[in-house]
């Protein structure tokens, strides 16, 4: 098993281990950590698993998922090639918003997460996963944007990563105005990561 592998699947034992968030762990039925590719230029975050993610222990696998994997497809990649995963890991009940502390509590995962599989680019979808990327920011004013940010890590140092923030494909699925915003942000993508090194 590779390293990184191994440092997957170190956090996911951590997060059972240290029981994060019980109340959301009791009602769900899965533990939804990721898909795709760790070896990634680009890991998606969505907010939290649904019905669908919940059942079958993988994000994005509903309605919201399989826009996302026809927009993936509009820019030449499936999800083989990119890395999908939430901020929130279990499904909260009846697909509520995540509360502020179930976010709080899963984001040392996501930052291992974002450690081991080291992307290029990390792409927020929706408000969710993008405000404690980029806090002080609108996602309607800043999104399909790159923004290089410093994050702190575990061990008190510090990394640059950039972020772009993106609209919640669920969002975006019933929205006209949005459903084409996100589909053009999501065309740039490719050229913002060819513009890295
Ligand atoms: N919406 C999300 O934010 N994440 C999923 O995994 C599915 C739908």
């Amino acid at each position: 098993m590779s390293d990184k592998q191994q440092l997957l699947d170190q956090i996911k034992a951590d997060i059972l281990e240290q029981n994060i968030c019980p109340n959301l762990a009791e009602t769900a039925t899965n533990l939804v950590m990721g898909d795709g590719n760790i070896d990634a230029d680009i890991v998606f975050i969505g907010e939290a698993p649904g019905k669908n993610e919940d059942e079958q222990g993988l994000p994005f696998v509903g309605a919201a998922g399989k826009f996302l994997n026809e927009m993936l497809s509009t820019v030449g990649l499936d999800r083989q090639d990119v890395y999908i995963t939430n901020i929130v890991k279990y499904r909260p009940s009846n697909n509520r918003d995540p509360l502020p502390d179930e976010k709080r509590a899963f984001w040392p995962f996501l930052i291992r997460q974002l450690m081991a599989i080291k992307p290029k680019v990390i792409v927020t979808l929706g408000r969710h996963s993008m405000e404690y990327f980029l806090p002080d920011m609108k996602i309607s004013q800043v999104h399909g944007q790159a923004k290089r940010i410093t994050v702190k890590l575990p061990d008190g140092s510090t990394d640059q990563w950039v972020i772009v923030p993106l609209f919640h494909p669920a969002a975006a699925l019933y929205n006209g105005g949005m459903r084409e915003t996100l589909i053009d942000d999501f065309a740039n993508i490719p050229a913002i990561i060819k513009q890295l090194p």
